[in-house]
């Protein structure tokens, strides 16, 4: 066994506070949010000013980092009130700002000295020259492009003083990390500008010009065929690879998730990483393997399959999904705990009904599971079914204990 020196960061995306909250509860080292201006994924949620305020007062006190994200690909008009906007961020005390566009990097060099900055995948740092370009230029952590192979990753790391973040999981793009103009060519919507309408993901039917109306088969399924829908990125196995060649940061993909996958991804990977502390790496990281239990987790979380994407060699036909836009799982978003203590007050994400059979997720890998014997609206009123969104108590058998705020459960379905 080999000692391990680091266990890589767990940086977790938050698309509002009730996610930063929960990717806090579940394990998250550090978050990354964005706000309402200068991000991509501009249509995530996103952050007001007094809720980023607010988001960074609670990570900080339950000592997790918070990052935000200014990685427009700017125009000369962006630049308006951007420097008003990092100040603000500065003043709040974010732990780092993400940035692709070397114009507002030199920005916050010139005028925010004390800002940390991490480069954004968007600035596809490939190659060990790029990635000293990048340190030589103020950016203190690069997150490298998702499309590097092991080998690749590892020679970037040892050419760099630089801190090293890898994607670890996630929704990839199809084009090179999000430089991509399909979705604003199909629904004029920008993906460099945070807009991305995902039209990888349609499914499409090829139609000859002389015969309008006519759909040519190309389906792989009766629903269609999904030409350009990658399989999801999913490095848990390799962990121990990452972590034997000093990455300093994994990253979770995904601030337009649910709760519940940030919970189930999050926690997934704090116990890997876990794991991984307490047991050590061998000196061949590869053949270290996670128990079955780690795996059996993984696929209760929705998804589209899974790739390694370029980590051995360049992605093929296999890594696509092309006769489906999911694969299903059993398991559906149930609710999240919005109070603790005499009552326990649940806000509902997917129908619940009384004598339901729900799981509630805890920190590592273990699920409790309750039985609901009554469901109560707010005005005391006895229900038999509650929808999303309303907020209930609900009294369980065995009754419930240990639960914290922000967790979150879930139910097996058919
Ligand atoms: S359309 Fe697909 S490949 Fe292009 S930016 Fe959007 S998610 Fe990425």
């Amino acid at each position: 066994m080999l000692l391990i020196n680091k266990i890589p960061e767990l940086l977790a995306p938050a698309g509002d506070i009730e996610r930063l909250k929960t990717a806090v509860l579940y394990g998250a080292d550090a978050v990354y949010i964005g706000g309402k201006q200068f991000s991509l994924r501009a249509k995530a949620i996103n952050f007001t000013p007094d809720d980023m305020r607010e988001g960074v007062i609670y990570a900080h006190e339950r000592g997790v980092k918070v990052y935000v994200t200014v990685n427009i690909f700017a125009h000369n008009r962006d630049f308006e009130g951007l420097y008003d906007y990092l100040s603000f961020l500065n003043e709040i005390r974010v732990d780092a700002v993400i940035i692709s566009d070397p114009g507002i990097l030199s920005l916050v060099i010139e005028k925010l000295p004390n800002l940390n900055i991490h480069l954004s995948t968007q600035a596809n740092v490939t190659n060990l020259y790029s990635a000293k370009f990048w340190e030589k230029h103020g950016a203190k952590r690069l997150n490298l492009a998702r499309e590097l192979s092991f080998n690749e990753i590892k020679q970037v790391r040892e050419a760099t003083k630089a801190e090293v973040e890898i994607f670890v999981h996630g929704a990839l793009c199809i084009s090179y990390s999000g430089r991509c103009f399909l979705s604003l060519y199909l629904t004029d919507r920008d993906a460099n500008r945070g807009e991305c309408a995902q039209p990888c993901r349609y499914h499409y039917r090829l139609e000859e010009k002389k015969r309008p109306g006519e759909f040519l088969p190309i389906e792989e399924d009766n629903r269609g065929a999904y030409i350009f829908h990658s399989k999801d990125m999913c490095l848990l196995r390799r962990l121990p690879e990452l972590i034997s060649i000093g990455i300093d940061s994994i990253k979770i993909e995904g601030r337009m998730k649910s709760p519940y996958y940030i919970a189930s991804v999050v926690r997934l990977y704090r116990a890997a990483l876990d794991f991984w502390k307490n047991r050590g790496i061998t000196d061949n990281p590869k053949d270290d393997k996670l128990p079955d239990k780690f795996f059996d987790e993984l696929k209760i979380i929705g998804t589209r399959s899974f790739t390694e994407n370029f980590f051995d060699a360049p992605p093929t036909q296999k890594d696509m999904l092309y006769d489906r836009e999911r694969v299903e799982n059993d398991y559906v978003f149930t609710g999240v705990i919005e109070e603790t203590g005499e009552d326990t007050l649940v806000k509902v994400k997917g129908k619940i009904k009384v004598d339901d059979y729900i799981e509630y997720m805890e920190k590592g890998l273990d699920i409790r599971s309750y039985r609901i014997l009554s469901i109560t609206d707010l005005n005391g009123n006895s229900m038999n079914e509650a929808n999303p969104e309303q907020i209930v108590k609900i009294v369980t058998e065995p009754q419930m204990d240990n639960i914290e705020k922000n967790g979150v459960f879930r139910k097996k379905v058919a």
